[in-house]
């Protein structure tokens, strides 16, 4: 820890000094600031079909041809029966915003679905 002890004000991880960045007078980390700037939407569209023709073209079905942090996901998923995004993105260690890039691709793939019960909502098994 340098003296430098700032903290991005969006996922409040500390900062070195150089990797801050100034966004709209916010101080924000690197990843952050790219998120700001560019956010992710919950369902890409371009991300999504790619990852579906490809599974088309080489007839794969089930987890086939996912990669090892949508297996994580798919099994962490499977294994809880349900669990919350807030959850299972600590699990997998992702930020929320990338565990729904991730999980709308398995929504499309129709290995996975949100469920809301009880005001909350949850991840379940397709
Ligand atoms: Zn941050």
């Amino acid at each position: 820890m340098g003296l430098f002890g700032m903290k991005c004000e969006r996922c409040g991880s500390h900062l070195k000094e150089g990797e801050s960045y100034d966004f709209h007078e916010k101080i924000l980390c690197e990843d952050c600031c790219m998120y700001e700037t560019n956010p992710p939407k919950a369902c890409d569209p371009m991300a999504v079909s790619a990852a579906l023709s490809i599974r088309k073209q080489l007839g794969q079905s089930g987890i086939d041809g996912l990669t090892e942090l949508q297996k994580t996901i798919c099994n962490t998923i499977e294994a809880r029966g349900k669990i919350t995004r807030e959850e299972l993105a600590k699990i997998v260690s992702l930020k929320p915003e990338e565990l729904d890039q991730q999980f709308a691709i398995l929504c499309h793939c129709e290995l996975a679905r949100a469920l809301k019960e009880a005001g909350k909502v949850y991840l379940t098994k397709w």
